[in-house]
């Protein structure tokens, strides 16, 4: 993993961050600039750049990414009536961090993708 990825400084404790949940593969926080009412981040413990480098041997992050995903949504009270979870990949998408990161955003209508 690269020395200077703050995702894996802030996974360490070298950057302090709040992390509003975690389990054995993953945390969350808040994204510093929200798009939506709701926006957290969960973060898989593995640095994986970004979801194309994701292989089979990922299986059990991934799986810790996704139930974390769910209990941030129970926790911020967004699992009903729903909320979006997207994986952005490269410059175009605005991908400004490459360590995987999966984005949960809620707490308002959501207009469609893209
Ligand atoms: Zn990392």
């Amino acid at each position: 993993m690269p020395d200077d990825c703050l995702f894996c400084q802030m996974r360490d404790g070298a950057i302090p961050v709040e992390k509003i949940a975690q389990n054995e593969y993953a945390f969350a926080i808040r994204d510093i600039n929200p798009r939506a009412p709701i926006h957290v981040l969960i973060i898989p413990n593995e640095h994986i750049p970004t979801a194309k480098d994701l292989t089979a041997d990922h299986g059990q992050a991934l799986a810790g990414v996704f139930t974390l995903a769910t209990e941030v949504a129970k926790l911020e009270g967004v699992f009903e009536p729903g909320y979006r979870l997207a994986f952005n990949i490269g410059e175009a998408a605005g991908m400004t961090i490459y360590h995987l990161h999966l984005h949960l955003v809620g707490g308002r209508k959501l207009g469609p993708e893209g």
